[in-house]
């Protein structure tokens, strides 16, 4: 039985990426920060279909609501093969004068401590050190984590940066306890973060300094987890795919 447990995934990329998992045959938890209606909108398109899924309210960044997450996904749907960290989030543009410890604090503790107790929980289920059959992790990063996002949001690329030395050393760590842990690294994706993020004019001016010419697609972002996931993948790990049109 295969079952995924997708962090953020009532829009966006976390949305695509349970859906095309419930397609290929995953019993899925949805988890949601806050909007309830969005996240049983997903568990409702993949059951209509004949999928399995819950929806799981939890924040991240609190211990006590990831453990009790976890725990409610096993008793529910049973032990987790696959783990996509997804949640995240992202500010306005600033430039570094202008942040303030609370905005850092926020941005680390959702998209670096949430991502570090979503992967321990995991491993938990997943280690053959605790009797778990494997699985697979995927940290959704950024290209900003390469990149630095410099003016723009250095805060979030100094948290997608930890991210994927989260994988690094992750991977290290559970690669014989049957556990792969991969990493994607979108760039721009056409979600409700791209949307609110930038100022005027910046969606353009990414677009053109892309070799593509193009954002991305969630959809497209979702494929690339899926294979990430899947036992076509199965001597990968430790490993960084590149989402970003080229750049
Ligand atoms: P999105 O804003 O549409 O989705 C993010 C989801 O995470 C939302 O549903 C939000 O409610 C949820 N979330 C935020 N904080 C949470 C918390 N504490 N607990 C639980 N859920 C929480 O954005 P998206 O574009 O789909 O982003 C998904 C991931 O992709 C993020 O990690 C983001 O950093 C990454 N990413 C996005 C882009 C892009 O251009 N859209 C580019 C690079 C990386």
């Amino acid at each position: 039985m295969k079952i995924a447990l997708v962090t953020g995934a009532s829009r966006g990329i976390g949305r695509a990426t349970a859906i095309l998992l419930a397609e290929q045959g995953y019993a899925v938890g949805v988890n949601y920060l806050s909007n309830e209606m969005a996240a049983r909108a997903v568990v409702n398109d993949i059951t209509v279909n004949g999928g399995r899924a819950i929806a799981l309210q939890a924040d991240i960044a609190d211990e006590a609501q990831v453990v009790a997450m976890f725990r409610r996904i096993n008793d529910e749907l049973g032990p987790i093969t696959a783990l996509v960290n997804n949640a995240g989030i992202l500010f306005q543009q600033t430039t570094i004068e202008n942040l303030s410890a609370e905005r850092i604090n926020k941005v680390l503790s959702t998209n670096v401590t949430g991502y570090f107790l979503c992967c321990r929980e995991a491993v938990k289920i997943m280690s053959h050190r605790h009797g778990g059959k494997g699985g697979a992790i995927v940290n959704v990063s950024s290209a900003a984590s390469r990149l630095g996002a410099p003016g723009e949001y250095v805060d979030y690329a100094a948290s997608k940066g930890a991210v994927d030395t989260l994988t690094t050393g992750l991977a290290l760590e559970v690669a014989a306890c049957g556990i792969r842990v991969n990493c994607v690294r979108p760039g721009l994706i056409y979600t409700e973060m791209h949307a609110s993020g930038g100022e005027p004019g910046r969606v353009d001016r990414v677009k053109a300094s892309l070799p593509m010419q193009r954002g991305g697609q969630p959809e497209e972002v979702a494929q690339a987890i899926c294979w990430l996931l899947s036992d076509s993948a199965s001597y990968v790990t430790g490993s960084f795919l590149e989402l970003a049109g080229g750049k």
